[in-house]
């Protein structure tokens, strides 16, 4: 048996990049030898295994035939008798699509390290079109790597185009798809992605509701630039569209639960957070009560975060002064200690009311202070 590195470690390793998960190739074994040496396979109907130690995963060499709509619509056939070659050609691109062994001698025959250096994402074969997922790892790549100066080879993005007209993307689980938007939404240049998926008219497929966001983009931009989290990023994406158009994207990708929530919040109240300066102390109160700021502070910082991003997309590189007036706010508003009007024998209803009261107390001083 012949075992190769293949994938991403390759061609990271010569992109020069960090190489975080390696992918291993067993070319010439059955699944007997494996299990005989110790590896536990993966899955039921899957060649993969994990290695006893290391913990890495290895693929049987394996040739694979479409024989049905979607994800589930694949037959493997792996044996001993699969070459390397059989087995790269199934792989989505000519840069993922090489292997190394373990003298460092790299096997290339889709000419991966060529695309490398003319930094093209370029498909392998015409097999590609047979799952639909690659429109979106071709996206991510090109997301991911276009601070390197990467872009789709022409002849890809038409057959991208040819799966997105062909209904196939529709066919993906919301699992397998959210998986690739949200790797992407964390890519350095996540907007790449969409911009991709546009140019190959799979957004159109995936989410027409973008296709009438004019700052969508921009502001998951500067999410980017700005090192921001995942649901930062995602409520960026959508902060354009009404609040149940958000939670319908939202749940159609199943994505997590506070993901899906700022990103409501936020396209429920960013022009409030636009208007902070303007906003007398009783709508400040309501805002902070409605972000239930006393318990969830972190959740109120991540929506000025998404506030000012959006904000910056759109006016440059202005500053912000609602993001520091806000936060200044929602710290006045949590000092209010309640100690006081419990020892004052208040409880039930009568502690939230004048709780309520002291914090109003607390905000109007507070506004008038940063006004004086
Ligand atoms: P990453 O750095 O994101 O891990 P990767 O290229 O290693 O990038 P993996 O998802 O780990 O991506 O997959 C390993 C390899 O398996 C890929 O490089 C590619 O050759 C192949 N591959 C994975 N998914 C697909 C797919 N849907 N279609 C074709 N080939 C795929
Ligand atoms: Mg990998």
């Amino acid at each position: 048996m012949h075992i190769y590195k293949v994938g991403g470690a390759v061609r990271d390793r010569l992109l020069g990049r960090p190489v975080s998960d390696i992918d291993w190739l067993v070319v010439g074994a059955t699944v007997e030898q494996m299990q005989a040496l110790g590896y536990r396979p993966v899955g039921a109907d899957f060649p993969v295994f994990i290695h006893p130690r290391s913990g890495e995963e290895y693929a049987l060499a394996r040739t694979e035939r479409k024989s049905g709509r979607g994800y589930g619509g694949f037959t493997f056939h792996a044996s001993p008798d699969v070459t390397l070659e059989e087995d790269l050609i199934r792989r989505d691109l000519t840069i993922n699509a090489m292997a190394e062994d373990d003298d460092g001698t790299l096997y290339d025959p889709y000419h991966g390290k060529e695309d490398l250096e003319r930094r093209l994402l370029r498909h392998v074969s015409p097999a590609f079109a047979e799952d639909p997922l690659r429109v979106l790892r071709v996206a991510r790549f090109a997301a991911r790597y276009a601070p390197l100066g990467f872009k789709v080879a022409d002849e890809t993005l038409a057959l991208m185009r040819q799966i997105s007209a062909s209904g196939e993307l529709q066919a993906l689980t919301a699992e397998r798809s959210w998986k690739e938007i949200e790797r992407a939404l964390m890519e350095p240049q996540p907007q790449v992605f969409f911009e991709v998926l546009r140019a190959c008219d799979a957004l159109q497929a995936l989410l027409p509701e973008l296709e009438d966001s004019p700052h969508a983009l921009a502001g998951l931009e500067q999410a980017a630039q700005h090192d921001q989290p995942l649901h930062v990023r995602w409520a960026c994406l959508l902060r354009e569209l009404q609040p149940a158009t958000i939670k319908a994207v939202s749940q159609r990708f199943k994505a997590p639960r506070d993901c899906q929530e700022l990103a409501i919040l936020v396209g429920e109240c960013l022009s409030q957070c636009n208007q902070a300066l303007e906003l007398p102390s009783t709508a400040l109160l309501e805002l902070l009560q409605k972000f239930d700021v006393y318990r969830r502070p972190q959740r109120f910082d991540d929506f000025i975060s998404a506030c000012e991003m959006d904000a910056r997309a759109r006016q440059g590189s202005l500053a912000y002064p609602q993001a520091d007036y806000l936060r200044g706010a929602a710290a006045a508003a949590r000092a209010v200690d309640v100690k006081p009007l419990v020892q004052a024998g208040l409880t039930g209803q009568a502690l939230g009311e004048s709780l309520k009261g002291e914090r109003l107390k607390a905000l109007t001083a507070y506004k008038s202070a940063a006004e004086g």
